[in-house]
């Protein structure tokens, strides 16, 4: 599959030889034949799809680092660190075992933006590219710092206490689904001076269950930190850029609260715009609301409120999907921030997970599809637009109807006949039963 923001597919299926070298070659022509960052995620297909990308760089020209299994936010700093011309992460983020893919990053540090992923495909389509001549291929160097440079970069953020985080001795279970964060966040841990009980670690790609990090997969974690009496559980993807967590209960916070949880910790210390998508907790807005600070919402997608970001300057942002983004590390997200800061916030309160989850304003969000078979997608929308059109209606990405403590948001899928529906309401209940109500407004003739 190819979109603007990288190219994915299974290994020995749609993601070919051929289909790396060709984007890879546009990649780097799109780049300007500079310098690329080359990281990976632990995939069984990592090293492959890298050597064939990394020589696709070199033939047209491009020098290439190498930063090995990393994080995908850790590839985005070395793009700035080394002020290449571009990155390219190999991952598929929680996409399972099968899958890869190339994530895009431009000089930026950002992931491509809508136009900047046109032209590599218009590039791609027309293989408008030019192989260099023997003396012009590029060269492969290899830097081995990257993990320990991005740890470092998080340490020093002026409001991470380490000496008042490692006086606390956490102790955390820590389930890295066998992906990149496995050496990366048990270092970041150890610094902070947390005892660390460790799941599914080894970065070895054979992913122990199904890798997104959502409630019904972190079923061994929930047991673990129990059993372990752990003060914290954290789940971190395959390419570490997101993290969600785990009272000492043993209970989900759901992946909404990471963010939540990052804004109340920051607003405090340093007033600012928050920046996060349309789809994420309303907890946000009342946390800011107290502190007499402003949200934005952007469309879905990483990039868009990234963009945003950097746009205003902002300082913290992200998406309820448990990816925190810090404008002083960069503009994407990062677990390595995600878990600092929430170390920081437990630390500074002084109590447990659970009574610091319940401090905070409480929501809960419910996800359906709707099959729509024949129906058209678009009429949906607009005749629930027009049923609501005395409330208040977002129409950035697909239609949000706001109210003061619940939202609907109905987006259309490109893919296949479906329009799906979020709801958010102070209770699970509440947001089911809002679900239900539009899921059947929409199929009702
Ligand atoms: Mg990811």
């Amino acid at each position: 599959m190819v979109s603007i923001s990288g190219i994915r597919g299974i290994v020995g299926d749609t993601l070919t030889p051929e289909v790396l070298i060709n984007f890879a070659s546009a990649f780097g022509e799109f780049c300007g034949k500079g310098k690329i960052i080359v990281g990976r995620d632990s995939r069984v297909t990592g090293e492959m799809v890298q050597n064939f990308v990394v020589s696709a760089l070199n033939s047209v020209g491009c020098d290439v680092v190498e930063i090995g299994i990393v994080p995908t936010p850790t590839v985005q700093m070395m793009v700035e660190k080394f002020h290449a011309a571009g990155g390219i992460a190999v991952t598929a983020s929680h996409n399972p075992i099968e899958w890869n893919a190339m994530k895009l990053i431009s000089g930026t540090g950002l992931f491509l933006d809508g136009e900047e992923g046109e032209k590599v495909i218009e590039i791609a389509k027309n293989k408008s590219y030019t192989l260099a001549t023997y003396d012009k291929i590029g060269k492969v160097e290899k830097y081995e710092k990257a993990i320990e440079d991005h740890i470092h970069s998080v340490l020093d953020l002026k409001f991470i206490d380490v000496d008042l985080i490692r006086s606390k001795k956490f102790k955390v279970a820590l389930d890295t689904v066998n992906g990149a964060g496995g050496t990366t966040i048990p270092q970041l841990l150890e610094t902070l001076g947390c005892e660390v009980v460790g799941l599914n670690l080894e970065p070895n790609g054979i992913f122990a269950h199904t890798p997104e990090p959502v409630p019904q997969n972190l079923t061994d974690l929930m047991e673990v930190v129990k059993s372990s009496k752990s003060d914290l559980g954290i789940a971190i993807d395959p390419d570490a850029d997101r993290c969600a967590l785990i009272s000492e209960e043993g209970k989900p916070l759901s992946e909404e609260y990471t963010l939540a949880l990052a804004v109340k910790l920051l607003l405090p210390k340093r007033n600012g715009t928050v920046v996060t998508n349309l789809s994420t907790t309303l907890a946000v807005d009342k946390i800011a609301e107290s502190y007499g600070a402003k949200v934005i919402r952007t469309a879905v997608g990483e990039i868009n409120v990234a963009k945003k970001m950097k746009e205003i300057t902002s300082t913290i942002g992200g998406e309820g999907n448990g990816g925190v983004i810090l404008g002083d590390v960069h503009y994407g997200r990062d677990s390595l921030v995600a878990v600092a800061l929430t170390l920081q916030h437990l630390a500074e309160f002084g109590g447990k997970i659970s009574a610091l989850h319940k401090s905070l304003p409480q929501f809960s969000i419910c996800k359906k599809k709707i099959e729509l078979g024949e129906i058209n997608p678009d009429a949906v929308l607009e005749k629930i637009a027009e049923m609501f059109k005395n409330e208040i209606l977002d129409f950035t990405d697909g239609l949000k109807i706001c109210r003061e403590n619940s939202w609907i948001h109905l987006r259309k899928s490109n893919t296949e006949p479906i329009v799906r529906v979020i709801t958010e309401a102070p209770t699970s209940e509440e947001a089911e039963s809002l679900a239900d109500e539009f899921v059947k407004l929409a199929l009702e003739k």
